[in-house]
């Protein structure tokens, strides 16, 4: 796919205030700090449509940006960040778990994770809450310029095995990425696209 276009359009913590027509959205979500600005300036192809922030979990909103005119990019907050108060905590979980129950423009959403740790809890823990309400959603392996190709291979692999170990019967769609040299931006953009043409 090739971005054209790519525009902010609304950020908030209601659904109700988000863009009311029907085009397709993914949502990408992940800790603080995965590399989620970095990923989605990378996408497509923009140096700063997300930012990028030096203060992890400043922003918790649901950025809207539609691209190419045809589907929305939703940039969700990072979560699991320890300098959130517990009651800001609170907040965040109920609209960030009322975009994805109520949300019906939904089509997939992504979680990253940093291809150099292994698996976890928060973003496992995640990942089954999503299975557990039917939200269909793909791993994106962020920060693979960070790794050899060897360790890098054994990473996917440990992280692969510790899903299908745990409640997983197959591995969920995923990519492995770098938003310092564009790896897997291809096979990201056409993962979308097949979904849009169908
Ligand atoms: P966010 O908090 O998830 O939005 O993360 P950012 O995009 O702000 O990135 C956090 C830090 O990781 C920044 O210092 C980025 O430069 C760095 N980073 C993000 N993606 C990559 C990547 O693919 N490769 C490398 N080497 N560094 C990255």
């Amino acid at each position: 796919m090739k971005i054209n276009s790519a525009e902010f359009v609304i950020s908030n913590q209601e659904v109700k205030k988000c863009p009311t027509n029907k085009l397709p959205e993914y949502a990408f979500i992940g800790r603080s700090n995965v590399g989620k600005s970095s990923l989605i300036n990378m996408l497509t192809d923009r140096k700063n449509l997300a930012k990028t922030s030096g203060r992890p979990g400043k922003t918790q909103l649901i950025n809207h940006f539609i691209i190419n005119k045809n589907w929305y990019l939703v940039d969700l907050p990072g979560y699991g960040y320890a300098r959130v108060s517990k009651s800001s905590k609170a907040k965040f979980q109920k609209f960030i778990t009322n975009y994805f129950e109520k949300r019906q423009q939904l089509v997939s959403a992504f979680v990253l994770v940093d291809v150099r740790h292994d698996p976890q809890p928060i973003d496992t823990e995640f990942m089954e809450y999503l299975g557990e309400n039917g939200i269909p959603f793909g791993i994106i392996f962020t920060k693979a310029d960070k790794l050899k190709p060897n360790a890098l291979e054994r990473n996917v692999e440990n992280y692969k095995n510790a899903l299908l170990e745990g409640i997983w019967e197959e591995v969920p769609p995923y990519f492995v990425t770098s938003a310092s040299n564009k790896t897997g931006r291809d096979e990201l953009l056409a993962y979308i696209d097949g979904i849009n043409q169908t």
